[in-house]
């Protein structure tokens, strides 16, 4: 089922260069975290700190999709969605899908936020995948069926990753991953020969959350590097001294 062929391989970046997202939450650690991850898988994204700036942005520069936190001052997100969904409505335009992003017992707020014409949600804290994983269903959803182009198989020269499956083969060989090794793989994998900073694997790996001199993302680069080099194939993963890492064969 994998082929070798790089030319046939889905690129994300050219996929979702022209996706417009506008992220509407108040608390700048979320926005940004949301912000910097979205940017890095190529999306144009704007964000609105307020209910009432998320309707201007709305309205003066349409989004594709809106991720649109249900917490804000003054007109909250069943607010914005309810007005958002009236002027569309009113002026005959097109639905911008909403993904709305929850707290945990909100479970009124997310069923008051479907009733009123959010598409999905996501409950708080989430991982940036899985953010990323509502925001690609909702924008293939309304994109005609010639545009869908689904990552399913990531690959490079001799190695292959499967992410319905999750698995990795290397020249044909099967390799065993946990479950960050393959994140990690997966993120170079998305990125071929470009330098992934050492905080950007670790934002994007662990999360914002994360902090601290640690050598963990060294650990698992190595790990990553000795489960790659079965039968003495070339290292794939170059160490770029004082900065990161990158996938390049040498
Ligand atoms: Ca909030």
């Amino acid at each position: 089922m994998f082929t070798s062929n790089p030319t046939t391989m889905p690129n994300p970046k050219d996929r979702t260069a022209t996706a417009r997202l506008l992220v509407v939450e108040d608390e700048p650690s979320i926005s940004g975290f949301v912000r910097r991850g979205l940017i890095f898988e190529g999306y144009d994204v704007e964000v609105a700190e307020s209910g009432r700036a998320a309707l201007e942005a709305m309205r003066d520069r349409p989004p594709d999709l809106v991720v649109l936190d249900l917490m804000l001052p003054e007109v909250d997100g069943i607010e914005v969605t309810r007005r958002a969904r009236a002027a569309e409505e009113a002026d005959d335009l097109p639905r911008v899908p909403i993904l709305m992003l929850t707290a945990r017992d909100a479970i009124v707020d997310r069923v008051a936020g479907l009733e009123v014409g959010a598409d999905d949600y996501l409950v708080k804290p989430f991982d940036f995948d899985e953010l990323l994983a509502r925001v690609r269903a909702l924008l293939r959803r309304v994109k005609p069926e010639t545009d869908r182009k689904p990552a399913e198989v990531l690959s490079y020269q001799n190695l292959a990753m499967d992410l319905s499956s999750r698995s990795v083969t290397r020249a044909g060989q099967e390799i065993e991953l946990t479950a960050r090794e393959f994140d990690l793989l997966a993120m170079f994998l998305r990125h071929p020969n470009q330098v992934l900073t050492r905080s950007t694997l670790m934002q994007r790996v662990w999360g914002e959350d994360f902090y601290g001199e640690s050598n963990v993302l060294e650990v698992v680069i190595g790990n990553v590097r000795r489960s790659l080099e079965i039968d003495d194939l070339p290292r794939v993963i170059q160490t770029v001294r004082g900065i990161g890492y990158v996938l390049r064969s040498t």
